[in-house]
């Protein structure tokens, strides 16, 4: 299957704010469940009636992936997730073949409970392994273990899960080559046949940032040495890179996350979630009383501009390994008439490794390399400007 294969319906996004407690270096909204006694259930209450009053605000919207991410959805319990899909499903018509994905990390689930979510039509997890070395677990602040996520992966996989993700962290202090391989070959000895990697990022205002942790982290060459052993490191054990930080076994992509990249619509539910609706872009506040007690969708979205400009697309498309392509660029930017230019800036950076380059006006296309990805921002920026 290649990427344009996929089908162009819009995605949901339901954005769960929980957690155990706050990993140190976290910039996602959440806030610790123990903190909000009665919070889950009214998490549950509004983000069902929000669902049920999507079809009048957003007529039209169907989507056929629904993805529950966060924080930690899976702190909901069997029955709070179950509540969720059912009314999505009813009243959005998903279909039973959609993709239906939730995330979860190693400790908070068991078999019963993973069991339940699959004959409740869950049929795709991604688990938050992040790395099998006991010490960066340590040094994430990680709850878990790596037997941990070798049991959950295994329940998932008994439980009828036909599809498992999952996440590993690069860039960690003390993490060599070595330590990484013994992680990959953790990941591809499990029955995952999906993968996301992704480089620490010290974010202001988390605890990592106020201690200084970047310090005892690898350097930007040695983050850059750890990506390029995790992308050639994963190619040889079966995982092909599609994207820049996703890797998937006999082309199993996430398709959910593949209509960011690709500029289709999605709505995103839940504080601090994003939306992208006919040719704008939304958020949420990061607020979960503020979310609690918002009338509706379209009563609390917070308008982020126009979305889907050339800039965009080009942005987006290129965090694809299948980049832009000529026909697909021409096609939904007829008078831009900017093929040509592209190339002509693309040429040098071709001729440096970071990227390959056909400039047929039919069957041409513009893709990043691995060493083009990471320096994707600035690459990207010297081509749309
Ligand atoms: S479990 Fe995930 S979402 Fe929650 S604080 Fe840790 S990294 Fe953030």
């Amino acid at each position: 299957m290649t990427v344009n294969a996929i089908r162009q319906r819009p995605g949901l996004y339901i954005h769960v704010p929980f957690c155990a407690a706050k990993c140190p270096y976290c910039d996602f909204y959440s806030v610790p469940l123990s903190a909000y006694a009665s919070g889950r259930e009214a998490y549950l209450t509004q983000t069902c009636r929000i669902i049920r009053h999507l079809p009048e605000e957003f007529p039209g919207f169907s989507p056929d992936t629904l993805y529950l991410g966060g924080g930690t959805p899976s702190l909901l319990g069997a029955e709070g997730l179950l509540r969720i899909l059912e009314t999505a499903s009813e009243v959005l018509r998903i279909p039973a073949d959609g993709e239906i994905t939730l995330e979860a990390n190693p400790g908070t689930v068991d078999f019963s409970m993973l069991r339940t979510l699959r004959q409740g039509g869950f049929n795709r997890i991604s688990f938050g392994v992040q790395s099998a070395e006991a010490s960066e677990l340590a040094f994430l602040g990680r709850r878990h273990t790596a037997g941990d996520s070798r049991q959950a992966v295994q329940w998932a996989w008994e439980a009828g899960f036909p599809h498992i993700s999952l996440d590993l962290m690069l860039g960690l202090a003390g993490q060599t080559r070595e330590t990484l391989a013994r992680s990959l070959d953790f990941c591809v000895s499990t029955p995952a046949d999906h993968l996301s990697a992704y480089l620490l990022k010290i974010e202001p205002n988390t605890p990592f940032f106020r201690r200084q942790v970047q310090n005892l982290c690898p350097g930007e060459d040695g983050q850059a040495d750890l990506y390029l052993a995790a992308v050639e490191g994963l190619e040889e054990r079966g995982f092909r890179q599609y994207e820049i930080s996703n890797f998937a076994r006999d082309g199993q992509y996430a398709l959910h996350n593949l209509k960011y990249w690709e500029g289709t619509e999605y709505l995103g539910i839940g504080p601090g979630a994003h939306s992208y609706w006919a040719g704008r872009r939304y958020s949420i506040p990061r607020d979960l009383k503020n979310y609690l007690a918002a009338p509706s969708l379209a009563g609390i979205l917070e308008d982020e501009g126009e979305g889907g400009t050339l800039e965009e697309y080009l942005m987006l498309r290129l965090r694809l390994a299948e980049g832009v392509r000529a026909s697909e660029l021409n096609r939904r930017y007829p008078s831009a008439g900017c093929w040509e230019e592209l190339c002509r800036k693309a040429l040098p950076f071709k001729q440096a490794g970071l990227l390959s380059l056909s400039p047929d006006p039919e069957g041409g296309f513009i893709a990043l390399t691995p060493r083009g990805f990471l320096v994707s921002n600035a690459l990207i920026g010297k081509l749309l400007f």
